[in-house]
């Protein structure tokens, strides 16, 4: 059993919450062909800043950026580089805050100008499965609960789920109890309970669920090269319906941004 957030607590993870996903707005509206990685990190880390707030992933663990941007075939922890976006490409922003001592974390995939067909479903199952997953974290299930709607829904659709890596509890620390995996078995799993904040984030693969990690040590790649999406967002724990801390509605109500 994890212990709940209080409501101060959760509050303090809501103004990160808010602050995450404005900031991955502002790398939305920066997505473009001919546009590097570094520049959206340069604009993340900008906003992080200007909004009083610490990009809590730089020097994690010795992470040497203030954002994870993987492209196509980088499922997550890309290092931000001076690679060109093309038209084709997809790009997840994952993006972390510290903020009167708590933390943010959210992730958003942006096609890059038109994407193939393939890729658009990608990113469009990607994103449902995490409402899925959403829609099991209520008072009473199990994290089991949430890992069977993602991956029941991801696999309808012929995507596969990367099982290494899985969401998790959210606080004082960025990782917290539990591990929020997106595969499972319902039934199974850590007891949630009213006022547990999570991270949901299904990793999803076009192609087959195997990666490797790069010789970076830290970007995890499709093993096939398939493109990989990735969404993730924070939420507590109610009875009946979890409450969403963060939001993609500044991307998807900004018509200037292509999602
Ligand atoms: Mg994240
Ligand atoms: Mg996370």
């Amino acid at each position: 059993m994890i212990k709940p957030k209080t409501e101060e607590e959760i509050e303090l993870l809501r103004e990160n919450a808010i602050i995450v996903s404005k900031t991955l707005a502002e790398v939305g509206k920066a997505v473009a062909p001919g546009v590097t990685t570094k520049e959206l990190n340069r604009v993340a880390e900008t906003f992080i800043r200007d909004n009083g707030a610490i990009p809590s992933f730089l020097g994690f663990e010795g992470f040497p950026a203030a954002i994870c941007a993987s492209v196509n075939d980088t499922v997550v922890h890309g290092f931000p580089s001076d690679y060109v976006l093309k038209e084709g490409d997809i790009v997840t922003a994952d993006i972390g805050t510290l903020y009167k001592g708590y933390n943010g974390d959210s992730a958003y995939t942006f096609p890059v100008g038109e994407v193939d067909a393939k890729t658009r479903k990608l990113l469009d199952v990607t994103k449902a499965s995490l409402y899925k997953g959403i829609e099991a974290a209520v008072a009473g299930a199990r994290t089991g609960d949430i890992g069977y709607a993602v991956q029941s829904y991801v696999e309808s659709f012929g995507f596969s789920v990367v099982r290494e890596l899985e969401g998790h509890g959210i606080g004082r620390e960025m990782h917290e109890q539990p591990g929020v995996p997106n595969f499972g078995r319902p039934g199974r799993g850590t007891h949630l309970v009213d006022g547990v904040v999570i991270c949901i984030e299904p990793m999803v693969n076009a192609g087959s669920r195997a990666v490797y990690l790069a010789r970076n040590g830290w970007a995890v790649r499709t093993s096939d090269h398939s493109n990989a999406a990735h969404y993730e967002l924070t939420v507590v724990v109610r009875k009946g319906r979890a409450e969403q801390l963060s939001t993609f509605d500044f991307i998807e109500k900004d018509p200037t941004i292509n999602f």
